[in-house]
């Protein structure tokens, strides 16, 4: 299987497919196959883990930290602050706490889960003390647009962002306006969320489409691999899709080796159209 790679700004390369994790830990029952699913994932090459102290309020973490038991070493693990907790007074104990849920004594990746009333530069001499004292390897930012990048690259010591994590989809592509040219040209990653639109109407029209159907069919795959495909197609991009079910997590791993030539992206464009003009920044 094809490992195909992103480069952080400071050389280290990551999988461009990790995984999600978003709800899991929430139903007990569902706990085992969660685990199973995710060990499966970093044993087909989606090593890097996603989570957040949010998602299940800590309860996906300790998922995660069952799931890395005994191949710690071989996961890029990323975490997520809540803006309320990235001030001075909180930072430090909610990383504590994340680090004690996970099992384990340092992130590969500390994450601002979104913008919030905490100034920029408070949090960032924030996670540089969590890197000085090994708690963090290196941090980053989630659904910040592009003012905020520009106003973050302008904060001292905010050049040193590994990555912005953000809603990137074939039905939601207003990113690539200006925020994806802007993270190119600065050669910080875009990490990418709800990869295969989560559910709903646009997941739907993922599925039924007929061009993303005869282009699947070409590659002898299924419309979200396509999707998954597509999403990581600059080399630019690290796709995070959750998948709790192993027939899931193989199909993902495997998109990894999907190709897409010209004419299918142009093909795609036709369907699912690039943005003609800026639009703010899609959140879920
Ligand atoms: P995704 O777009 O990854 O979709 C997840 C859903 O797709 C699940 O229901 C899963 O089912 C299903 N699925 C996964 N793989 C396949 C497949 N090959 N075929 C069919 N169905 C599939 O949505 P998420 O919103 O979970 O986004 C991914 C991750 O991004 C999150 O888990 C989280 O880590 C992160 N995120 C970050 C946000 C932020 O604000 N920073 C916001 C939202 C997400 P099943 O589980 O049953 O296998």
């Amino acid at each position: 299987m094809s490992k195909r790679t992103v480069c952080l700004p400071d050389g280290t390369l990551v999988p461009a497919i990790g995984q999600g994790t978003w709800n899991m830990g929430e139903n007990p029952a569902e706990k085992k196959a969660e685990i199973a699913a995710l060990r499966l994932g970093v044993d087909l090459g989606m090593s890097l883990i996603d989570t957040a102290e949010m998602y299940g309020e800590g309860k996906s973490e300790q998922v995660v930290g069952e799931a890395i038991k005994g191949i710690r070493d071989d996961v890029f693990l990323v975490s997520k602050v809540y803006p309320h907790n990235a001030g001075k007074d909180r930072l430090f104990s909610s990383c504590e706490q994340s680090l004690k849920r996970l099992g384990t004594d340092h992130l590969d990746l500390y994450l601002l889960h979104w913008r919030g009333r905490v100034p920029m530069a408070e949090t960032i001499e924030g996670m540089e003390q969590l890197k000085k004292e090994g708690k963090i390897a290196r941090w980053g930012v989630s659904n910040f647009d592009t003012d905020d990048m520009k106003e973050l690259l302008n904060t001292p010591g905010g050049g040193n962002c590994a990555t912005n994590q953000v809603l990137y989809h074939l039905g939601s592509r207003g990113i690539e306006y200006d925020l994806l040219p802007w993270h190119q040209q600065n050669n910080v990653p875009i990490m990418a969320y709800s990869p295969l639109a989560q559910g709903g109407s646009l997941r739907k029209e993922l599925l039924h489409d007929p061009v993303v159907r005869k282009i699947a069919d070409a590659h002898q795959a299924e419309p979200l691999q396509v999707a998954l495909a597509w999403s990581i197609r600059s080399n630019h991009v690290i796709a995070i899709p959750k998948a709790g079910k192993e027939k899931h997590v193989t199909a993902n791993a495997q998109a990894s080796a999907l190709l897409l030539n010209t004419d299918e992206l142009n093909q795609l464009d036709t369907v699912f159209s690039p943005p003609a003009q800026r639009m703010p920044l899609d959140i879920i």
